[in-house]
C-alpha cells in the first residue's frame, strides 16, 4: 500500500508551523475519534493515519528526513523507532495527554482505556481439578466440592473496618483514588494521572482495622460449592463458575472458580473423541460356530451376536453407544474390535485334537475370504 503524503493527510502546507500542525491534528482527531465513529473502520484508519502523520511532522528531526527523502527517509536509520507500520490505538491515546493536556480526559472521551475512578478490588481466581468417570461424563453430573479459599471476613462482614463504620475519605486524593500531576512543558501544560499511593486507589482509608483480617476484609476459610457438569466434557476442559473464586479485599468483586476436568481411565472402554473403543476376545469355537457374548457399555452390559465364521479383526459399530457431544446433539458410537483368542498351555488331549485340525485344508487361512482388511477397518473407524 502506498502511503499518502503526511502534509496532505493533515491538510496543511509544507511550511506549516508547529502550532498549525497541532491545530490541524486536533481537528482530525476530534473528527475521526472512535468514540464519535463507533464501528467505523474508515474513520479508524483516518484517525490512525492522522496520528502517524502528526507523530512524524511534530518531530523536527523526523520532519527534516521526511522532507528530504519522503517515506523512505523514515524506514530505517532509527530515530525514535518509528517503524512506518502504523501506530496502535494505545500509542495514539497515550500521546493525547501530552498534546491536548486534559482536553480529552475531561471531554467525555473514553480514549479506549480506563482512566480515573476508584479502583475496585477483585478476588483472584481459584483453580480446582475434578476427576470424572466416563459414566459421569456420559450423563453429566452434579458435584459438590469443598475448597479452601479466601472468604469474606465474618467479624467485619468484609469491610475490613472494626465496628463497621470507621471509614475516612482519603485526604491525598479526596476520595477519587487518583492523583493528577500537572507539569509545564514548552507544548503547554501536561497532565498525568496515577493511582493514589496513600489509599492504593480505593479512595477511602480505614480508621480502625479489623483485627481478625488485618483490615483486608477477607480470611482463610472453606466453602462447599455445587457445580453442574454438562455431559460430554473431556480431559483438560476448563469450566468457569462466576464469582465462586476467592473473595476480594474490602467488599470487591470475588474471582471465578475454574474447574479443570480430569478423566479417570475406564477399566474396559477407551475413549477416542466421542467414540468408545472396546477390544473383545472370543474363543475360536465361538468365532467358528457363532455365539452371543456380553460386552460392557457405559449404560450396563449389552449382548451382541457373533456370526458363524467371524474373522479376528472384524469391527462392529454400536450406533449411539458412545459419548454425547458437549456442543451439539447426537452421540458417538461404541466400536467393538473382535479378536480371536488363541489358547495357551494346552493339555495332551487338546494338543492331539488340534494337530489333526492343523493338517485340514479347511483350517488354512484364506486371506481373500476375509470380511474386511486392516485398511477397511481403519477407514470405517475414522469415517
Ligand atoms: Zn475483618
Ligand atoms: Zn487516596
Amino acid at each position: 500500500m502506498t502511503k499518502r503524503d503526511y502534509y496532505e493527510i493533515l491538510g496543511v502546507t509544507r511550511n506549516a508551523s508547529d502550532a498549525e500542525l497541532k491545530k490541524a491534528y486536533r481537528q482530525m482527531a476530534l473528527k475521526f475519534h472512535p468514540d464519535k465513529n463507533p464501528n467505523n473502520k474508515e474513520a479508524e484508519d483516518k484517525f490512525k493515519e492522522a496520528a502517524e502523520a502528526y507523530e512524524v511532522l511534530s518531530d523536527a528531526d523526523k520532519r527534516k528526513r521526511y522532507d528530504q527523502f519522503g517515506h523512505d527517509g523514515l524506514k530505517n536509520g532509527g530515530g525514535g523507532g518509528f517503524s512506518g507500520g502504523g501506530m496502535n490505538m494505545e500509542d495514539i491515546f497515550s500521546h493525547f495527554g501530552d498534546i491536548f493536556g486534559g482536553a480529552f480526559g475531561g471531554g467525555g472521551f473514553s480514549g479506549g482505556q480506563q482512566r480515573g475512578g476508584r479502583r475496585v478490588n477483585r478476588g483472584t481466581n481459584l483453580r480446582v481439578k475434578v476427576r470424572l468417570t466416563l459414566e459421569e461424563i456420559n450423563t453429566g453430573v452434579e458435584k459438590k466440592i469443598k475448597v479452601n479459599k479466601y472468604i469474606s471476613c465474618t467479624y467485619c462482614k468484609g469491610s475490613g473496618a472494626e465496628g463497621g463504620s470507621a471509614y475516612n475519605t482519603c485526604s491525598t486524593c479526596r476520595g477519587t483514588g487518583q492523583v493528577t500531576r500537572v507539569t509545564n512543558t514548552f507544548l503547554g501544560q501536561m497532565q498525568t494521572s496515577s493511582t493514589c499511593p496513600t489509599c492504593s486507589g480505593e479512595g477511602q482509608i480505614i480508621q480502625h482495622k479489623c483485627v481478625h483480617c488485618a483490615g483486608n476484609g477477607v480470611i482463610k476459610g472453606e466453602d462447599v460449592i455445587s457445580i453442574d457438569i454438562p455431559a460430554g466434557v473431556s480431559d483438560g476442559i476448563q469450566l468457569s463458575v462466576n464469582g465462586k473464586g476467592n473473595a476480594a479485599a474490602r467488599g470487591g468483586v470475588p474471582g471465578d472458580l475454574i474447574i479443570q476436568i480430569e478423566e479417570a481411565p475406564h477399566d474396559n472402554l477407551h475413549r477416542e473423541g466421542n467414540n468408545l473403543l472396546y477390544d473383545l476376545y472370543i474363543s475360536f469355537p465361538d468365532a467358528s460356530l457363532g455365539s452371543s457374548v456380553e460386552i460392557p457399555t457405559l449404560e450396563g452390559k449389552a449382548r451382541i451376536k457373533i456370526e458363524p465364521g467371524t474373522q479376528g479383526g472384524k469391527m462392529l459399530r454400536l450406533k449411539g453407544k458412545g459419548l454425547p457431544s458437549i456442543n451439539s446433539y447426537g452421540k458417538g458410537d461404541l466400536l467393538v474390535t473382535i479378536n480371536v483368542w488363541t489358547p495357551r498351555n494346552l493339555n495332551r488331549q487338546e494338543k492331539e485334537m488340534l494337530e489333526k485340525l492343523q493338517e485340514a485344508d479347511n483350517f488354512k487361512p484364506q486371506p481373500g475370504a476375509r470380511d474386511k482388511g486392516f485398511f477397511d477397518r481403519m477407514r470405517e473407524y475414522f469415517q
